[in-house]
């Protein structure tokens, strides 16, 4: 009989007293759920992390803790932002649990999706991302800049996962991989894609925040998105190389239009010079700009050190672990 896998459901808390309380007593009813009915083992447990929160969020988790079997908490030094909070809660989690969800605290992620995600996760694949519906109760700004967000990412050339936030599943091994990801500037949903494996989604409609106010007010979504691009994506510095490629060919019809416009006679003393002059200059420069940034582009690529290749399967070592049962 296959055994029963432990799921750790990690969740970086911000300032979030309002919501503990509540989050506690639905996912204590999901998580006995779950147990009773053998879908997850005994050593189950959802992690909170506290992500140097201002509030009396840390003391809350401290006392579920110590009341609740399926309840543990981790606290970071101070406030470091969602994406690392996450990341110390799934490298934590990763050492405890076969398989890991990551969730926000105010459950405005369906948590009944939690099942479909476990079945999905028995049927091989290691990770299944949870992909929002509809939006039906998002505003509409939220909607379009979310939705906007999304397709520009796509057109930067980010390989993103569409409507795709931080809620889901994944495999141990998923987790270790994404340990040998070294990066600096994190952006958890364009690497998972990365690691590849067996994947699935699951689809979920997004609730309202029952309590609290958003820790990602616009500015923080905008300065997320460019993070996002820039840590993902060397397509910018290609549309400089292009442009100045553009406007170098450009410039060349420019100085046959300024000749004839000389030989003419139309134009004043110094004209011809000057207008050839801008038009080449300029486009050498972004030419030159564009060259430069895609050596800067290749630095960038091999700072990161991300690993080249992840294997997935070997036959030979399935092989040997055969003979040697
Ligand atoms: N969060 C965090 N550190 C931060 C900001 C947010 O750990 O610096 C957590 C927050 O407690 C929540 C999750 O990240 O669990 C998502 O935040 P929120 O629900 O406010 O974002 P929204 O759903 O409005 O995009
Ligand atoms: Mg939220």
């Amino acid at each position: 009989m296959k055994k029963v896998s432990t799921l750790f459901i990690v969740i970086p808390c911000y300032n979030e007293e309002e919501v503990l309380e509540e989050t506690t007593r639905q996912l204590k009813i999901k998580m006995d759920g779950l147990i009773k009915n053998k879908k997850i083992s005994q050593d189950s447990k959802v992690m909170y992390v506290n992500d140097g929160s201002k509030d009396k969020t840390w003391e809350l988790i401290e006392d579920i803790s110590q009341k609740e079997n399926h309840f543990t908490g981790l606290c970071l030094s101070r406030n470091r932002g969602h994406q690392n909070a996450l990341l110390a809660g799934l490298m934590t989690a990763k050492n405890y649990a076969d398989i890991v969800i990551s969730m926000d605290a105010d459950l405005q992620d369906d948590i009944n999706a939690i099942d479909e995600m476990l079945e999905k996760c028995n049927l091989g694949n290691e990770i299944v991302y949870g992909v929002r519906s509809a939006r039906l109760k998002d505003t509409w700004f939220k909607r379009v800049t979310a939705e906007g967000f999304y397709k520009f990412m796509k057109l930067m050339g980010v390989e993103i996962v569409f409507n795709h936030a931080d809620y889901r599943a994944t495999s141990k091994r998923v987790l270790e991989y994404l340990e040998t990801y070294e990066e600096v500037n994190l952006f958890l949903r364009g690497i998972f894609p990365l690691i590849g494996f067996k994947s699935d989604i699951v689809y979920y409609e997004r609730n309202e925040r029952f309590a609290g106010e958003s820790k990602y007010p616009l500015k923080k979504m905008l300065s997320f998105a460019w993070d996002g691009i820039t840590s993902f994506s060397v397509k910018p510095i290609k549309m400089v190389l292009n442009l100045g490629i553009f406007i170098f060919f450009i410039s060349i019809f420019i100085l046959l239009y300024c000749l004839i416009v000389k030989l003419l006679g139309n134009t004043v003393p110094g004209w011809t010079f000057t207008t050839c002059s801008i038009w080449l200059v300029a486009g050498l420069e972004m030419l030159s700009l564009g060259l430069i940034g895609e050596y800067i582009g290749k630095i960038y690529r091999e700072t990161k050190a991300r690993p080249r290749f992840i294997i997935s399967r070997n036959l030979e070592e399935e092989k040997k672990k055969v003979r040697q049962s």
